[in-house]
Protein backbone atom coordinates (compact mmCIF):
# COMPACT_ATOMS: atom_id res chain seq x y z
CA UNK A 1 0.00 0.00 0.00
CA UNK A 2 1.75 3.64 -0.67
CA UNK A 3 2.34 6.16 1.85
CA UNK A 4 -1.02 7.71 2.45
CA UNK A 5 1.34 10.88 3.33
CA UNK A 6 3.50 10.92 0.24
CA UNK A 7 0.91 13.02 -2.57
CA UNK A 8 1.38 12.90 -6.20
CA UNK A 9 1.14 15.99 -8.15
CA UNK A 10 0.57 15.98 -11.95
CA UNK A 11 1.57 19.42 -13.37
CA UNK A 12 3.88 21.49 -11.88
CA UNK A 13 2.59 24.92 -12.63
CA UNK A 14 1.82 27.87 -10.29
CA UNK A 15 -1.19 25.12 -8.74
CA UNK A 16 0.53 22.25 -8.70
CA UNK A 17 3.85 24.42 -6.97
CA UNK A 18 1.57 26.10 -4.66
CA UNK A 19 -0.09 22.38 -3.43
CA UNK A 20 3.57 20.97 -3.28
CA UNK A 21 5.01 23.81 -1.01
CA UNK A 22 1.71 23.54 1.46
CA UNK A 23 1.98 19.98 1.58
CA UNK A 24 5.87 20.09 2.34
CA UNK A 25 4.97 22.68 4.65
CA UNK A 26 2.69 20.31 7.03
CA UNK A 27 5.07 17.30 6.62
CA UNK A 28 3.86 15.66 3.44
CA UNK A 29 6.12 14.48 1.06
CA UNK A 30 5.60 15.38 -3.08
CA UNK A 31 6.42 14.16 -6.35
CA UNK A 32 5.44 16.49 -8.99
CA UNK A 33 5.62 14.95 -12.46
CA UNK A 34 6.01 17.78 -14.90
CA UNK A 35 5.44 17.22 -18.92
CA UNK A 36 7.99 19.69 -20.13
CA UNK A 37 11.35 20.25 -19.27
CA UNK A 38 11.05 22.90 -17.00
CA UNK A 39 8.71 23.97 -13.96
CA UNK A 40 6.24 27.33 -14.39
CA UNK A 41 3.59 25.88 -17.09
CA UNK A 42 1.81 29.24 -18.30
CA UNK A 43 3.79 31.67 -16.09
CA UNK A 44 7.43 31.22 -17.22
CA UNK A 45 10.48 31.97 -18.98
CA UNK A 46 12.01 30.94 -22.66
CA UNK A 47 15.43 31.03 -24.28
CA UNK A 48 14.77 32.36 -27.79
CA UNK A 49 17.78 30.26 -29.06
CA UNK A 50 17.59 31.91 -32.87
CA UNK A 51 18.48 35.13 -31.68
CA UNK A 52 22.34 36.12 -30.88
CA UNK A 53 22.90 36.47 -28.26
CA UNK A 54 19.90 34.34 -27.09
CA UNK A 55 17.37 36.01 -25.17
CA UNK A 56 15.66 35.00 -22.14
CA UNK A 57 11.84 35.88 -22.50
CA UNK A 58 8.73 35.80 -20.25
CA UNK A 59 5.61 33.66 -21.78
CA UNK A 60 4.24 36.62 -21.90
CA UNK A 61 4.19 39.99 -19.64
CA UNK A 62 2.58 39.39 -16.43
CA UNK A 63 1.48 41.37 -13.80
CA UNK A 64 0.36 40.68 -10.10
CA UNK A 65 -2.16 42.85 -7.75
CA UNK A 66 -0.96 43.65 -3.88
CA UNK A 67 -4.16 41.69 -3.61
CA UNK A 68 -2.77 38.40 -4.50
CA UNK A 69 -2.14 37.37 -0.74
CA UNK A 70 -1.84 33.51 -1.65
CA UNK A 71 0.51 34.03 -4.06
CA UNK A 72 2.84 36.99 -2.08
CA UNK A 73 2.82 34.53 0.91
CA UNK A 74 3.95 31.62 -1.00
CA UNK A 75 6.98 33.40 -2.89
CA UNK A 76 8.00 34.77 0.84
CA UNK A 77 7.66 31.09 2.33
CA UNK A 78 10.07 29.72 -0.82
CA UNK A 79 12.67 32.74 0.13
CA UNK A 80 11.92 35.24 -2.72
CA UNK A 81 12.35 38.83 -1.51
CA UNK A 82 9.38 40.70 -2.81
CA UNK A 83 11.90 43.92 -2.97
CA UNK A 84 13.91 42.38 -5.59
CA UNK A 85 11.35 40.46 -7.80
CA UNK A 86 8.87 43.06 -8.46
CA UNK A 87 8.57 47.05 -8.92
CA UNK A 88 5.57 48.15 -6.65
CA UNK A 89 3.17 50.85 -7.98
CA UNK A 90 0.12 52.29 -6.86
CA UNK A 91 -2.58 51.50 -9.03
CA UNK A 92 -1.81 54.35 -11.99
CA UNK A 93 -3.12 53.84 -15.67
CA UNK A 94 -1.75 56.21 -18.63
CA UNK A 95 -3.40 55.55 -21.86
CA UNK A 96 -1.43 56.77 -24.92
CA UNK A 97 -2.82 57.31 -28.70
CA UNK A 98 -1.41 57.92 -31.92
CA UNK A 99 -1.60 61.35 -31.52
CA UNK A 100 1.16 61.31 -29.20
CA UNK A 101 -1.15 62.37 -26.60
CA UNK A 102 -2.09 61.14 -22.98
CA UNK A 103 -5.90 60.41 -23.93
CA UNK A 104 -6.63 59.43 -19.92
CA UNK A 105 -4.69 59.27 -16.57
CA UNK A 106 -5.54 58.18 -13.47
CA UNK A 107 -3.23 58.16 -10.56
CA UNK A 108 -4.73 56.27 -7.15
CA UNK A 109 -4.39 58.86 -3.92
CA UNK A 110 -2.14 56.67 -2.50
CA UNK A 111 -2.27 58.40 1.36
CA UNK A 112 -5.84 57.84 1.67
CA UNK A 113 -7.06 54.33 2.57
CA UNK A 114 -9.23 52.28 0.07
CA UNK A 115 -11.69 52.97 -1.49
CA UNK A 116 -11.14 56.37 -0.58
CA UNK A 117 -7.59 56.27 -3.06
CA UNK A 118 -9.95 55.03 -6.13
CA UNK A 119 -12.58 57.83 -5.68
CA UNK A 120 -9.98 60.30 -5.00
CA UNK A 121 -7.92 59.13 -8.68
CA UNK A 122 -11.20 59.08 -10.37
CA UNK A 123 -12.52 62.53 -9.39
CA UNK A 124 -8.85 63.60 -10.47
CA UNK A 125 -8.32 61.53 -13.41
CA UNK A 126 -7.89 63.49 -16.87
CA UNK A 127 -9.47 62.85 -20.25
CA UNK A 128 -12.83 62.35 -18.94
CA UNK A 129 -15.66 64.84 -18.65
CA UNK A 130 -16.62 66.52 -15.26
CA UNK A 131 -20.09 63.94 -15.70
CA UNK A 132 -18.43 60.48 -16.86
CA UNK A 133 -16.26 61.42 -13.75
CA UNK A 134 -19.37 61.73 -11.30
CA UNK A 135 -21.03 58.50 -13.21
CA UNK A 136 -17.81 56.25 -12.41
CA UNK A 137 -17.64 57.49 -8.97
CA UNK A 138 -21.57 56.31 -8.63
CA UNK A 139 -21.07 53.03 -10.07
CA UNK A 140 -18.19 52.82 -7.19
CA UNK A 141 -20.09 53.77 -4.30
CA UNK A 142 -23.39 51.62 -5.64
CA UNK A 143 -21.31 48.72 -5.72
CA UNK A 144 -19.43 49.18 -2.31
CA UNK A 145 -23.03 49.60 -0.72
CA UNK A 146 -24.23 46.20 -2.66
CA UNK A 147 -20.48 44.61 -1.65
CA UNK A 148 -19.96 43.87 -4.91
CA UNK A 149 -22.78 41.50 -5.72
CA UNK A 150 -25.00 41.25 -8.19
CA UNK A 151 -28.58 39.22 -8.37
CA UNK A 152 -27.80 37.66 -11.95
CA UNK A 153 -24.47 37.64 -13.94
CA UNK A 154 -24.51 39.40 -17.37
CA UNK A 155 -22.09 40.30 -19.58
CA UNK A 156 -19.85 43.63 -18.42
CA UNK A 157 -20.33 45.55 -21.46
CA UNK A 158 -24.46 45.65 -20.95
CA UNK A 159 -23.94 45.94 -17.48
CA UNK A 160 -21.85 49.05 -17.74
CA UNK A 161 -23.71 50.56 -20.37
CA UNK A 162 -26.58 49.83 -18.05
CA UNK A 163 -24.97 51.69 -15.32
CA UNK A 164 -24.75 54.77 -17.42
CA UNK A 165 -21.11 54.79 -18.46
CA UNK A 166 -20.44 56.63 -21.64
CA UNK A 167 -18.59 55.27 -23.91
CA UNK A 168 -15.40 57.00 -23.77
CA UNK A 169 -15.45 55.81 -20.14
CA UNK A 170 -15.84 52.01 -21.19
CA UNK A 171 -13.00 52.70 -23.65
CA UNK A 172 -10.49 54.63 -21.20
CA UNK A 173 -11.07 52.72 -18.30
CA UNK A 174 -13.42 49.92 -17.68
CA UNK A 175 -12.35 47.89 -20.76
CA UNK A 176 -8.73 48.09 -20.40
CA UNK A 177 -9.56 46.86 -17.15
CA UNK A 178 -11.25 44.04 -18.10
CA UNK A 179 -9.19 42.58 -20.39
CA UNK A 180 -5.98 42.84 -18.12
CA UNK A 181 -7.86 40.85 -15.53
CA UNK A 182 -10.38 38.78 -17.44
CA UNK A 183 -8.64 38.26 -20.78
CA UNK A 184 -12.16 38.38 -22.07
CA UNK A 185 -13.66 40.49 -24.16
CA UNK A 186 -16.18 42.85 -22.46
CA UNK A 187 -18.81 42.27 -24.77
CA UNK A 188 -18.52 38.14 -23.32
CA UNK A 189 -16.80 38.75 -20.08
CA UNK A 190 -19.03 37.88 -16.38
CA UNK A 191 -19.68 40.99 -15.11
CA UNK A 192 -19.64 38.98 -11.38
CA UNK A 193 -16.34 37.37 -11.80
CA UNK A 194 -15.11 41.42 -12.94
CA UNK A 195 -16.80 42.81 -9.34
CA UNK A 196 -14.54 40.42 -7.41
CA UNK A 197 -11.78 41.66 -8.87
CA UNK A 198 -12.70 45.14 -7.83
CA UNK A 199 -14.23 43.80 -4.72
CA UNK A 200 -10.54 42.82 -3.36
CA UNK A 201 -8.50 45.44 -5.20
CA UNK A 202 -10.51 48.17 -4.25
CA UNK A 203 -11.77 47.26 -0.56
CA UNK A 204 -9.33 45.94 2.66
CA UNK A 205 -5.84 47.23 2.76
CA UNK A 206 -5.35 50.32 0.20
CA UNK A 207 -2.08 48.45 -0.90
CA UNK A 208 -4.12 46.09 -2.58
CA UNK A 209 -4.89 48.01 -5.45
CA UNK A 210 -0.82 48.52 -6.33
CA UNK A 211 0.81 46.53 -9.63
CA UNK A 212 3.44 44.33 -8.85
CA UNK A 213 5.67 44.43 -12.00
CA UNK A 214 8.12 42.15 -12.08
CA UNK A 215 11.80 42.81 -12.23
CA UNK A 216 13.45 39.68 -12.97
CA UNK A 217 12.16 36.90 -15.33
CA UNK A 218 9.35 34.96 -14.29
CA UNK A 219 10.71 31.42 -13.97
CA UNK A 220 13.66 33.13 -11.10
CA UNK A 221 10.67 34.80 -9.62
CA UNK A 222 8.18 31.49 -9.18
CA UNK A 223 9.87 27.80 -11.16
CA UNK A 224 13.49 28.06 -9.44
CA UNK A 225 12.85 29.35 -6.01
CA UNK A 226 10.08 26.89 -5.38
CA UNK A 227 12.35 24.23 -7.18
CA UNK A 228 14.85 24.78 -5.17
CA UNK A 229 12.90 24.65 -1.72
CA UNK A 230 10.67 21.53 -2.60
CA UNK A 231 13.98 19.57 -3.09
CA UNK A 232 15.59 21.13 -0.30
CA UNK A 233 12.57 19.85 1.76
CA UNK A 234 13.25 16.07 -0.13
CA UNK A 235 10.17 17.02 -2.36
CA UNK A 236 10.87 14.94 -6.02
CA UNK A 237 10.21 16.68 -9.26
CA UNK A 238 10.16 14.56 -12.45
CA UNK A 239 10.40 16.80 -15.28
CA UNK A 240 9.87 15.36 -18.95
CA UNK A 241 7.60 12.92 -17.37
CA UNK A 242 3.33 13.09 -19.08
CA UNK A 243 1.69 11.27 -17.01
CA UNK A 244 -0.65 8.82 -19.75
CA UNK A 245 -3.04 7.28 -17.99
CA UNK A 246 -4.32 7.44 -14.12
CA UNK A 247 -6.44 4.82 -12.90
CA UNK A 248 -7.73 3.51 -9.96
CA UNK A 249 -6.91 0.23 -8.01
CA UNK A 250 -7.94 -1.43 -4.89
CA UNK A 251 -6.10 -3.49 -3.05
CA UNK A 252 -6.54 -6.76 -0.62
CA UNK A 253 -8.35 -4.63 1.41
CA UNK A 254 -10.70 -3.12 -0.41
CA UNK A 255 -8.58 0.10 -0.48
CA UNK A 256 -8.29 2.32 -2.91
CA UNK A 257 -5.43 3.90 -4.85
CA UNK A 258 -3.76 5.43 -8.43
CA UNK A 259 -1.77 3.80 -10.86
CA UNK A 260 -0.02 6.70 -12.91
CA UNK A 261 1.59 5.58 -16.13
CA UNK A 262 4.25 8.32 -17.69
CA UNK A 263 5.96 7.22 -20.88
CA UNK A 264 9.10 6.22 -18.47
CA UNK A 265 7.73 4.25 -15.94
CA UNK A 266 4.94 3.25 -14.01
CA UNK A 267 3.67 4.60 -10.31
CA UNK A 268 1.64 4.12 -7.05
CA UNK A 269 0.31 6.56 -5.01
CA UNK A 270 -2.98 6.86 -2.48
CA UNK A 271 -3.23 10.58 -3.34
CA UNK A 272 -3.25 12.49 -6.56
CA UNK A 273 -3.23 16.42 -6.99
CA UNK A 274 -3.90 16.81 -10.78
CA UNK A 275 -2.92 20.05 -11.01
CA UNK A 276 -3.60 20.59 -15.38
CA UNK A 277 -5.25 22.81 -17.48
CA UNK A 278 -9.23 21.99 -18.12
CA UNK A 279 -8.31 20.73 -21.55
CA UNK A 280 -5.69 18.02 -20.16
CA UNK A 281 -7.34 17.02 -16.83
CA UNK A 282 -10.50 16.15 -19.29
CA UNK A 283 -8.57 13.49 -20.47
CA UNK A 284 -8.27 12.02 -17.22
CA UNK A 285 -11.49 12.64 -16.10
CA UNK A 286 -13.23 11.12 -19.33
CA UNK A 287 -12.11 7.67 -18.01
CA UNK A 288 -13.56 7.33 -15.13
CA UNK A 289 -17.28 6.53 -14.80
CA UNK A 290 -17.17 7.95 -11.08
CA UNK A 291 -15.70 11.61 -12.18
CA UNK A 292 -18.49 12.46 -14.88
CA UNK A 293 -19.32 15.91 -13.27
CA UNK A 294 -15.95 17.12 -13.22
CA UNK A 295 -15.44 15.76 -16.88
CA UNK A 296 -18.38 17.56 -18.62
CA UNK A 297 -17.67 21.17 -16.46
CA UNK A 298 -14.06 20.56 -17.83
CA UNK A 299 -16.15 20.55 -21.47
CA UNK A 300 -17.88 24.27 -20.89
CA UNK A 301 -14.66 25.91 -20.83
CA UNK A 302 -13.40 27.96 -24.03
CA UNK A 303 -10.07 29.72 -24.16
CA UNK A 304 -8.36 32.88 -24.81
CA UNK A 305 -5.24 33.64 -26.24
CA UNK A 306 -2.61 36.28 -25.33
CA UNK A 307 0.27 37.75 -27.57
CA UNK A 308 3.14 39.34 -26.18
CA UNK A 309 5.19 41.01 -29.20
CA UNK A 310 8.96 42.04 -27.63
CA UNK A 311 10.60 44.83 -30.04
CA UNK A 312 14.18 45.46 -29.42
CA UNK A 313 14.98 49.18 -30.36
CA UNK A 314 18.72 51.03 -29.81
CA UNK A 315 19.62 50.25 -25.76
CA UNK A 316 19.04 53.81 -24.96
CA UNK A 317 15.34 53.36 -25.68
CA UNK A 318 13.50 54.51 -22.83
CA UNK A 319 9.74 55.15 -22.82
CA UNK A 320 8.11 57.71 -20.34
CA UNK A 321 6.88 55.85 -18.48
CA UNK A 322 7.19 51.37 -17.16
CA UNK A 323 3.82 50.66 -18.06
CA UNK A 324 1.67 52.32 -20.94
CA UNK A 325 -1.78 51.94 -21.94
CA UNK A 326 -2.46 52.21 -26.17
CA UNK A 327 -6.00 53.81 -27.01
CA UNK A 328 -7.10 55.09 -30.23
CA UNK A 329 -8.60 58.38 -30.37
CA UNK A 330 -12.34 59.65 -31.58
CA UNK A 331 -12.37 58.54 -35.37
CA UNK A 332 -9.02 56.83 -35.69
CA UNK A 333 -9.06 52.91 -36.93
CA UNK A 334 -9.12 50.44 -33.85
CA UNK A 335 -5.15 50.14 -33.35
CA UNK A 336 -3.96 46.49 -31.82
CA UNK A 337 -1.39 47.26 -28.95
CA UNK A 338 -2.97 47.17 -25.46
CA UNK A 339 -0.25 48.07 -22.85
CA UNK A 340 3.45 48.43 -23.62
CA UNK A 341 6.21 47.63 -20.72
CA UNK A 342 9.36 48.68 -20.46
CA UNK A 343 11.62 46.13 -20.24
CA UNK A 344 14.61 47.85 -19.73
CA UNK A 345 13.57 50.20 -16.46
CA UNK A 346 11.77 46.77 -15.41
CA UNK A 347 14.07 44.36 -15.55
CA UNK A 348 17.63 46.08 -17.16
CA UNK A 349 16.83 44.23 -20.42
CA UNK A 350 17.95 48.12 -22.05
CA UNK A 351 15.71 48.73 -25.33
CA UNK A 352 13.06 45.83 -25.53
CA UNK A 353 9.36 46.57 -25.04
CA UNK A 354 6.78 44.16 -24.56
CA UNK A 355 3.53 44.74 -25.97
CA UNK A 356 0.18 42.74 -24.69
CA UNK A 357 -2.78 42.07 -27.03
CA UNK A 358 -5.67 40.03 -24.77
CA UNK A 359 -8.52 38.34 -25.60
CA UNK A 360 -9.11 37.30 -29.32
CA UNK A 361 -9.43 39.87 -32.35
CA UNK A 362 -8.67 40.48 -35.52
CA UNK A 363 -4.82 40.57 -34.71
CA UNK A 364 -5.30 36.25 -34.79
CA UNK A 365 -5.76 36.51 -38.60
CA UNK A 366 -1.94 38.24 -38.93
CA UNK A 367 0.87 36.47 -39.64
CA UNK A 368 3.79 36.90 -36.67
CA UNK A 369 5.83 39.09 -39.19
CA UNK A 370 2.70 41.48 -39.89
CA UNK A 371 1.34 41.83 -36.44
CA UNK A 372 5.20 42.58 -35.39
CA UNK A 373 5.17 45.39 -37.95
CA UNK A 374 1.74 46.56 -37.24
CA UNK A 375 2.80 47.34 -33.97
CA UNK A 376 5.56 48.61 -33.98
CA UNK A 377 4.07 51.28 -36.03
CA UNK A 378 1.58 52.34 -33.41
CA UNK A 379 4.17 52.50 -31.23
CA UNK A 380 6.48 54.99 -33.25
CA UNK A 381 3.03 56.84 -33.70
CA UNK A 382 2.49 56.87 -30.04
CA UNK A 383 6.21 57.72 -29.05
CA UNK A 384 7.74 58.99 -31.95
CA UNK A 385 11.52 59.08 -31.30
CA UNK A 386 11.18 55.23 -31.61
CA UNK A 387 13.31 53.83 -34.62
CA UNK A 388 13.22 50.57 -36.69
CA UNK A 389 13.20 47.47 -33.84
CA UNK A 390 16.20 45.91 -34.38
CA UNK A 391 14.71 42.57 -34.01
CA UNK A 392 11.28 41.34 -32.81
CA UNK A 393 9.65 37.86 -31.24
CA UNK A 394 6.17 37.56 -31.03
CA UNK A 395 4.74 34.96 -28.39
CA UNK A 396 1.28 33.63 -28.76
CA UNK A 397 -0.42 31.81 -26.22
CA UNK A 398 -3.46 30.43 -28.00
CA UNK A 399 -5.28 29.68 -24.95
CA UNK A 400 -3.73 31.57 -22.38
CA UNK A 401 -6.74 31.46 -20.00
CA UNK A 402 -10.48 30.02 -19.97
CA UNK A 403 -12.97 32.57 -21.32
CA UNK A 404 -14.44 34.09 -18.18
CA UNK A 405 -18.00 34.59 -19.18
CA UNK A 406 -21.03 35.15 -17.27
CA UNK A 407 -22.35 32.06 -15.04
CA UNK A 408 -19.55 29.63 -15.66
CA UNK A 409 -20.04 26.81 -13.65
CA UNK A 410 -16.19 25.69 -12.06
CA UNK A 411 -15.67 22.13 -10.89
CA UNK A 412 -14.53 21.86 -7.39
CA UNK A 413 -11.10 20.86 -5.66
CA UNK A 414 -12.52 17.80 -4.27
CA UNK A 415 -13.75 15.25 -6.98
CA UNK A 416 -16.21 12.09 -6.57
CA UNK A 417 -13.29 9.89 -6.66
CA UNK A 418 -11.75 9.82 -3.19
CA UNK A 419 -8.02 11.11 -2.35
CA UNK A 420 -8.33 12.36 -6.21
CA UNK A 421 -8.06 16.80 -6.25
CA UNK A 422 -8.32 19.00 -8.88
CA UNK A 423 -6.32 22.19 -8.77
CA UNK A 424 -5.78 24.85 -11.46
CA UNK A 425 -6.61 28.14 -11.80
CA UNK A 426 -9.90 27.24 -13.73
CA UNK A 427 -11.26 25.58 -10.03
CA UNK A 428 -10.85 28.57 -8.24
CA UNK A 429 -14.52 29.36 -7.96
CA UNK A 430 -14.88 33.35 -8.25
CA UNK A 431 -12.06 34.06 -10.48
CA UNK A 432 -10.75 34.45 -13.76
CA UNK A 433 -7.38 32.69 -14.44
CA UNK A 434 -4.43 34.25 -12.46
CA UNK A 435 -1.54 33.27 -10.99
CA UNK A 436 -3.72 33.84 -7.83
CA UNK A 437 -6.58 31.69 -8.75
CA UNK A 438 -4.23 28.77 -9.47
CA UNK A 439 -2.02 29.47 -6.19
CA UNK A 440 -5.52 29.07 -4.00
CA UNK A 441 -6.58 26.47 -5.60
CA UNK A 442 -3.39 24.45 -4.89
CA UNK A 443 -3.71 25.37 -1.36
CA UNK A 444 -7.01 24.43 -0.96
CA UNK A 445 -6.37 20.78 -2.44
CA UNK A 446 -3.49 20.79 0.20
CA UNK A 447 -5.81 21.84 3.28
CA UNK A 448 -8.57 19.19 1.71
CA UNK A 449 -5.82 16.21 1.83
CA UNK A 450 -4.33 17.60 5.67
CA UNK A 451 -8.12 17.73 6.92
CA UNK A 452 -8.74 14.67 5.81
CA UNK A 453 -5.91 12.42 7.20
CA UNK A 454 -4.99 14.55 10.17
C1 LIG B 1 0.67 35.07 -21.80
C2 LIG B 1 0.01 34.99 -20.44
C3 LIG B 1 -0.10 36.13 -19.66
C4 LIG B 1 -0.71 36.06 -18.40
N1 LIG B 1 -0.75 37.17 -17.62
C5 LIG B 1 -1.16 37.07 -16.34
C6 LIG B 1 -1.05 38.17 -15.45
O1 LIG B 1 -0.59 39.24 -15.82
N2 LIG B 1 -1.45 37.99 -14.16
C7 LIG B 1 -1.95 36.80 -13.72
O2 LIG B 1 -2.26 36.68 -12.53
N3 LIG B 1 -2.09 35.74 -14.55
C8 LIG B 1 -1.70 35.84 -15.84
N4 LIG B 1 -1.81 34.77 -16.68
C9 LIG B 1 -2.48 33.55 -16.19
C10 LIG B 1 -1.56 32.68 -15.33
O3 LIG B 1 -0.30 32.51 -15.93
C11 LIG B 1 -2.24 31.32 -15.18
O4 LIG B 1 -3.53 31.53 -14.65
C12 LIG B 1 -1.49 30.37 -14.23
O5 LIG B 1 -0.12 30.35 -14.53
C13 LIG B 1 -2.11 28.98 -14.38
O6 LIG B 1 -1.45 28.05 -13.54
P1 LIG B 1 -1.96 26.54 -13.43
O7 LIG B 1 -1.01 25.85 -12.55
O8 LIG B 1 -3.41 26.54 -13.12
O9 LIG B 1 -1.89 25.94 -14.92
P2 LIG B 1 -0.60 25.73 -15.88
O10 LIG B 1 0.34 26.85 -15.70
O11 LIG B 1 -1.16 25.50 -17.25
O12 LIG B 1 0.09 24.42 -15.33
C14 LIG B 1 -0.26 23.12 -15.73
C15 LIG B 1 1.01 22.31 -15.87
O13 LIG B 1 0.65 20.94 -16.09
C16 LIG B 1 1.54 20.38 -17.03
N5 LIG B 1 0.86 19.20 -17.59
C17 LIG B 1 -0.23 19.17 -18.41
N6 LIG B 1 -0.58 17.90 -18.68
C18 LIG B 1 0.28 17.11 -17.99
C19 LIG B 1 0.42 15.69 -17.86
N7 LIG B 1 -0.40 14.86 -18.47
N8 LIG B 1 1.43 15.21 -17.08
C20 LIG B 1 2.28 16.07 -16.44
N9 LIG B 1 2.19 17.41 -16.54
C21 LIG B 1 1.21 17.93 -17.30
C22 LIG B 1 1.78 21.52 -18.01
O14 LIG B 1 2.96 21.31 -18.76
C23 LIG B 1 1.88 22.72 -17.08
O15 LIG B 1 3.19 22.93 -16.65
C24 LIG B 1 -1.23 34.82 -17.95
C25 LIG B 1 -1.14 33.68 -18.75
C26 LIG B 1 -0.53 33.75 -19.98
C27 LIG B 1 -0.40 32.50 -20.81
Amino acid sequence: MPNSRHVAIIGGGCAGLSAAVALLERGYAVTIFEASAQLGGRARTVVVKNNNPPQKLDNGQHILLGAYRETLAMLHTIGVDEKAAFLRVPLQISMQSGRTKTEFSLKSAHHLPAPLNLLFGLLTCKGLSFAERAAAIKLMLQLKRSHYQIAEDSALAQFLIGRKQSPKLIQMLWEPLCLAALNTPIAKASTRVFLNVLRDTFTGQKTNSDFLLPRLDLSQIIAQPASRYIQEKDGVIRLNQRIHSLTVANNALGKESFNLVSSKESYHFSQVILAVSPASAALFLATQPTLKRAYALTQNYTYQPIYTIYLQYAAETKLPEVMTGMTKTPGQADIISQWVFDRGQLCGQNGLLAVIVSAEGQHQNLTQEALALQVAQELAQAFPSLTKPLWHKVIAEKRATFSCVPNCNKPSNKTAQAQLYLAGDYTYADYPATIEGAVRSGIACANLIANCLE
